[in-house]
């Protein structure tokens, strides 16, 4: 019998990781990425326990511990008085309660550790999904430069503006939330000899800035503001911010918080899109997972979080289901997943996760290995 092939639309973080799960189950695979190759972009990004798990069974948790950066605790302050709010521990304690190590890295530097973790040639650059054919037998997929390829069953990992969902669910752009992503990495010796909390929130009820290092010496810092802006005139979603503007907005901030943005030297500036909880996540031989199906706000950083732990699932219930029988696989792994997206979605919305000491363990200890499955989805409305 010849094996299943598993189209992988998008090789970010979701589509990365769901295309080393599925060939580490012996699973025929090939992702497609619409960028000619891999840039190491400017940004920091949190793993927590629950990620690291995952990258566990891929073989990059190692790696990924050697080169991060290991808070002991996140801590939230006042952004003018720098009172602490709340002092959630990680470091040790999350070890032994969450089952594995909360780290911060750098985003580009995570990308390539799963990246490697591919079997040679295993991504196809520079092709950009333009059209979708279901057969009934196999899916057509027409690329924006003019190839076509077949698949028996298509991963729409393709983010944001996903053409994946479009073809299941109609065109519909996501919401701009009115709010912007300001973000910096930068050499900590720009701050001096400033003894900094290793990762810290600041809070103001409009304005928000989290900073933490980057590297296990400690070396990079990376900062990111959420900041109100009433429109978004672009058509991209990311442009260049600048220092200036940082500062300004920061201009009355405790002392602490001036000197990071003063520090800074280029900026990005992103807008900040939503969607709320999709009907269906499947439909056919198509399957969602990641920005695809259940963007958020960044708030909980556990956005790319919840598309690697998409991804394990989906592995996880095309085991169990066998991959012939995809439309039960997807079913199941729709049922164990949609609830606790649109969770994550909501609190990322409300931007209250760690404000104060509540306990995060529902994230963090969650092992997407060992939950028990259950058959029938939650509908979670936001
Ligand atoms: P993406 O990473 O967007 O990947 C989609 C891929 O698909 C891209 O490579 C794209 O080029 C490709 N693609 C798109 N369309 C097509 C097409 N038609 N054909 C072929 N390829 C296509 N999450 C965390 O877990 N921790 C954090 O600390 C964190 N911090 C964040 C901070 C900010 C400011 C923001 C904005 C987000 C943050 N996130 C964080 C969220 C996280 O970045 C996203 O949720 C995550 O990247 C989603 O992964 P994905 O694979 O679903 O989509």
């Amino acid at each position: 019998m010849t094996q299943s092939r598993i189209a992988i639309i998008g090789a970010g973080l979701g589509g990365t990781a769901a295309a080393c799960l599925l060939q580490r189950a012996g699973h025929r695979v090939r992702l497609y990425e619409q960028a000619p190759a891999f840039l190491r972009l400017g940004a920091g990004i949190h793993l927590g326990p629950n990620v690291m798990k995952v990258m566990r069974r891929i073989g990059c948790e190692d790696a990924l511990i050697r080169m991060g950066s290991h808070p002991d605790c996140w801590i939230s302050r006042d952004w003018q008085s720098g009172e602490e709010l709340s002092r959630i521990p990680l470091g040790a304690f999350a070890l032994k309660h969450y089952g594995a190590t909360y780290l911060t890295v750098h985003r580009g530097d995570f990308h390539a550790q799963m990246t490697a973790a591919l079997d040679p040639g295993t991504v196809a650059f520079g092709k950009r999904l333009e059209h979708i054919e279901d057969t009934g037998d196999d899916v057509r997929l027409t690329f924006a430069d003019g190839t076509v390829d077949t698949a028996d069953i298509v991963i729409g990992a393709d983010g944001l503006k996903s053409r994946v969902r479009d073809h299941l669910l109609g065109a519909e752009r996501p919401r701009y939330t009115g709010h912007t992503a300001h973000r910096a990495v930068f050499p900590a010796s720009r701050v001096g000899a400033e003894a900094l909390d290793l990762f810290t929130k600041w809070w103001s009820d409009q304005r928000q800035m989290m900073v933490y290092y980057l590297t296990s010496a400690r070396d990079e810092l990376f900062c990111v503001a959420i900041l109100p802006q009433d429109e978004w005139p672009h058509e991209q979603s990311v442009v260049p911010g600048s220092r200036e503007e940082l500062c300004e907005h920061f201009a009355d901030a405790h002392p602490t918080l001036r000197k990071l943005v003063e520090a800074t030297q280029e900026v990005g500036k992103w807008a900040l899109f939503e969607r709320d909880p999709l009907p269906l996540w499947n439909g056919g031989r198509l399957v969602l997972l990641g920005d695809a199906c259940h963007p958020m706000k960044p708030h909980m950083a556990q956005g790319a979080a919840m598309a690697i732990e998409d991804a394990a699932m989906l592995t996880r219930c095309l085991d169990e289901t066998g991959v012939n029988d995809y439309t039960a696989a997807f079913e199941l792994y729709e049922a164990n997943r949609a609830e606790r997206a649109s969770k994550v979605q909501r609190v990322s919305h409300n931007n209250t996760w760690l404000r104060s000491n509540e306990d995060p363990a529902w994230v963090f200890a969650y092992d997407v290995f060992n939950e028990p499955l259950s058959g029938t989805r939650v509908t979670a409305l936001a």
